[in-house]
């Protein structure tokens, strides 16, 4: 039936539990926005997993349709911003969180939130970088506008076995920085060395509290741990030294002393991906469509489909899934 399309949705009312399930839905039920998409692929994030499982405050009202990432293919578009048939891409804005997302066959969502896919990427390839990869792009951007280049010095990662520490190995070692990868995980040494990173060092030694001031050791950092981790690296960077802070794997708190900001000149620079500006986030997706190769892609990433999505999203918040996970969302 042409009006009828899977999709995940989850529900929770005074009489149901918080649920989550494959479910057929009416396109009369679709949000009133001026994109209708027919969607090709989704991931699964580490919010989408906490939306799916109901572990995490994710989900803003019911019945939910999650997902934060989506490409796919205009069917119609109520302004002149895209025309049937274009490809689009969707990272946050608080689709799959306040608004209908990705893990679903069709999606009705603003042009304000939309970018037309890069040509030099496939649907595919789009999905496989995520917001995971969109973010770690977003981060090096970053060092790049505050000046820091290849010879500036050794640029530290920490979360490095995560989705925006690897991308963000694999980006920096392909413009030639020197990166110093940090984890809890040094048996994925390995791995990280095939990325890029020149030198592990074990996630210990950041995670502590630890002095105001510390050696100056590193020109840059891309942190997605926060917490003790972030004050560390504060502490650690050169003279005029650059940090960029996207997550809080470790925790939401910044034990710091402004010491490295007033006496070595540090600069600590936020990462949002969510509400970023539609000109970054072309940036972003064109820096991407350059540097990244699709045998990379294809090494870091499962396809899996709708049916499959509740399952995996169980399996990812055991933590028993390592790298990207693409939905398809037409195959069934
Ligand atoms: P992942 O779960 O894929 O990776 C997080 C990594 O952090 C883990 O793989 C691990 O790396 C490390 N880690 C986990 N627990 C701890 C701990 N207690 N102490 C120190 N390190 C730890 O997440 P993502 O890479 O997708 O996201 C990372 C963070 O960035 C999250 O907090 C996420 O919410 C945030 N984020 C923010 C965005 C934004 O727009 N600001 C966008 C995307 C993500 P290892 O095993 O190598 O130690």
């Amino acid at each position: 039936m042409e009006n009828l399309f899977n999709a995940i949705v989850i529900n929770q009312s005074d009489d149901t539990p918080y649920c989550a399930k494959l479910d057929t839905v009416d396109t009369s039920a679709l949000p009133d926005n001026d994109v209708s998409i027919d969607v090709l692929y989704s991931t699964l994030n580490y919010k989408d997993g906490l939306a799916i499982t109901g572990k995490g405050p994710v989900v803003r009202s019911f019945p939910m349709v999650p997902g934060i990432d989506l490409v796919g293919k205009v069917s119609s578009c109520k302004t002149d911003e895209f025309q049937p048939g274009d490809t689009v891409i969707l990272n946050g804005f608080g689709v799959g969180e306040k608004f209908w997302g990705g893990l679903a066959q069709k999606a009705c969502l603003s042009s304000d939130w939309l970018i037309p896919k890069p040509s030099g990427l496939t649907a595919k390839q789009t999905m496989q970088i995520g917001t995971a990869g969109y973010t770690a792009m977003l981060s090096v951007i970053a060092l790049e506008k505050q000046g820091i280049t290849p010879a500036s010095g050794d640029i530290l990662v920490t979360g490095a076995n995560g989705g925006v520490g690897s991308f963000a190995i694999y980006l920096l070692n392909k413009l030639g920085f020197s990166v110093v990868a940090v984890t809890g995980r040094p048996e994925q040494s390995e791995y990280l060395t095939h990325l890029g990173a020149k030198q592990i060092i074990h996630r210990d030694e950041f995670s502590k509290p630890g002095k105001p001031l510390a050696k100056e050791r590193f020109a840059a950092a891309i942190d997605s741990v926060g917490s003790h981790t972030l004050a560390n690296i504060c502490a650690s960077l050169k003279y005029g030294g650059v940090v960029t802070a996207c997550g809080l794997a470790q925790g939401m708190d910044l034990p710091a002393s402004v010491a490295p900001f007033i006496l070595r000149g540090v600069s600590l620079i936020g990462i949002d991906s969510v509400m970023r500006p539609k000109a970054d986030r072309i940036e972003a997706w064109d820096r991407l469509s350059s540097l990244v190769s699709a045998e990379y892609l294809d090494t870091i990433s499962n396809e899996i489909t709708l049916k499959d999505v509740i399952n995996c999203a169980n399996e990812l918040m055991a933590a028993n899934v390592r790298g990207r996970i693409v939905v398809n969302c037409q195959k069934s």
